[in-house]
């Protein structure tokens, strides 16, 4: 049998505003005690009355915005009812009809991923269960950090596509500044709601799946305690082989939530999953419904940053970058403004040699991108840094760029001089002359070294004339050893081709 995959992901973040969503609580509780970053309001004493945080909701509508979403000028929050130790009301604020946030899309790479709502609630404590110990500890520090639910149309077909869902989310809420997003940290945590169906008989109509003729669907199954994006890959992927063979042998699926174990490399049933019918929402009586006028969706419009989709197409079409680099670069924002700058400073350089951007673009992206992709990247990792702790000046680096372009130094100075000013923060002129790492360019100086080079090597010279011309290598190889590195290889190995064929 054949099916189609499809999946749906459920993604929360925590908000990184100053306060918690409902208190006055410092909302960052890394390093702190246990217990100490509460108060009664979120600890849910009885007669408290939360108020909502501002920052915390203008956040949702500029990701909503960031999004394309329709954003819904009357909304409300509502109760949540459950019972779980981390949770000490016994429900969570959260919004269950009317989210600030509905419909929208993410593109990823032109294909546009259908978004149904994003609401904002409040986060739970954390239980922990110490090994060998007949108790459990519970911390509410975190309980009551505002926490945005981002939830997606069952439109996702690869478990390679929910991977990159995730990761594209991630950046778009650190391009906003609103979020950590840090997976392993707990502050963003993905969900996959995963059904195979059999190809071909079901529609996706108006936003939901909706079978063909008289066929009935599987149920699906949510995947929790994903805790890294390659995790997400794995556990859907698992997942997938997983219901294929429980439907191969005739097992009945049932809705359920499973865990994603990562030292096995499986899911494991938790729990046959609630309906929200199980949640008993209602309204929550202590907030009063909210309103936003179309001024206030403006001015919060204003505030939106290009995001990392479109600075790609852009870095593409304006830049010359390649797909690939304009990924990579695009990742961070500190990154892409970095290249930017870049590039702008190669911009203004090629123009004031008279050229234009356009006609040398692909030359200078092409070099640029190496240099700050793969050649920088090596002394990042190396000093196990970020580009947030970069000592070199974008002007710096530009100029180390134009030195290459023009044939002023080779590739092994620049590396060497890129060394340096990444420790120093040099000006890399200044380190050329004095590491005297200035290319020998030179035609008559470079043909008075080649043809030494080739009278001390006639047997070499002689297996070039019996047509071995690989062996052009071995002396360009020779003519750099004796110029100490300096000299242009590929004039070098111009000359000696235009010597020997003469
Ligand atoms: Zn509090
Ligand atoms: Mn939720």
């Amino acid at each position: 049998m054949e099916y189609d995959i499809i999946i749906g992901m459920e993604i929360h973040a925590e908000l990184k505003t100053k306060s918690k969503m409902f208190c006055r609580c410092d909302n960052n509780a890394r390093g702190a005690d246990p217990n100490t970053k509460t108060c009664p309001i979120c600890l849910g004493h009885p007669g408290t009355l939360p108020y909502p945080n501002q920052q915390a909701i203008e956040w949702t509508v500029l990701l909503g915005l960031g999004l394309h979403c329709h954003i819904n000028e009357f909304s409300k929050f509502d109760r949540k009812n459950y019972f779980y130790p981390d949770l000490p009301k016994g429900y969570q604020i959260s919004q269950f009809e009317i989210p600030f946030c509905s419909g929208g899309w993410l593109d990823i790479d032109g294909e546009k991923i259908a978004i149904t709502r994003i609401h904002l609630e409040e986060d739970t404590g954390k239980s922990t269960h110490p090994a060998g110990k007949n108790y459990s500890l519970i911390d509410l520090n975190r309980a009551g950090t505002p926490l945005i639910e981002l939830v997606t149309e069952p439109v996702i077909r690869t478990a390679e596509m929910a991977k990159k869902f995730c990761q594209r989310y991630q950046q778009i809420l650190r391009y906003l500044d609103i979020s950590n997003a840090d997976m392993e940290q707990g502050e963003m945590r993905c969900e996959a709601n995963i059904s195979l169906q059999e190809k071909g008989k079901w529609l996706y109509e108006d936003g939901l799946i909706k079978p063909v003729g008289d066929y009935k669907l599987n149920p699906k199954v949510e995947l929790k305690n994903i805790n890294s994006f390659r995790a997400v890959e794995k556990a859907v992927l698992y997942e997938v082989e997983r219901q294929k063979k429980a439907l191969a042998s005739g097992e009945e699926l049932r809705q359920e939530t499973r865990g994603w174990n990562e030292e096995s490399g499986k899911t494991v049933h938790q729990r046959f999953k609630e309906t929200s019918a199980d949640y008993r929402y209602f309204p929550e009586p202590d907030i009063p419904p909210l309103k936003f006028s179309g001024q206030m969706i403006l001015e919060i419009k204003a505030k939106l940053i290009e995001l990392p989709s479109e600075k790609k197409i852009r870095f593409i079409d304006e830049y010359g970058f390649d797909a690939i680099t304009a990924e990579i670069l695009v990742s961070d924002k500190a990154l892409a403004d970095y290249a930017e700058h870049v590039v702008s400073e190669l911009e203004s350089w090629i123009v004031s040699c008279g050229d234009t951007w356009e006609r040398q673009k692909n030359k200078l992206a092409k070099l640029a991108s190496n240099y700050l992709i793969s050649e920088l990247f090596k002394h990042l990792k190396a000093n196990n840094q970020t580009i947030r702790d970069i000592k070199i000046s974008a002007e710096n680096f530009a100029e180390l760029m134009t030195l290459v372009y023009q044939d002023k130094i080779n590739s092994s100075a620049a590396q060497t001089i890129l060394g340096v000013m990444y420790a120093k923060g040099s000006d890399p002129t200044d380190v050329m002359y004095e590491l005297g790492l200035e290319q020998m360019d030179d035609t008559a100086v470079l043909e008075a070294v080649v043809n030494s080079v080739l009278a001390a090597n006639p047997d070499q010279v002689a297996q070039y004339k019996a047509g071995k011309t690989n062996v052009a290598q071995f002396l360009v190889g020779r003519v750099m050893a004796e110029t100490k590195g300096k000299a242009n290889p590929k004039k070098v190995q111009e000359i000696i081709g235009k010597i020997l064929k003469s």
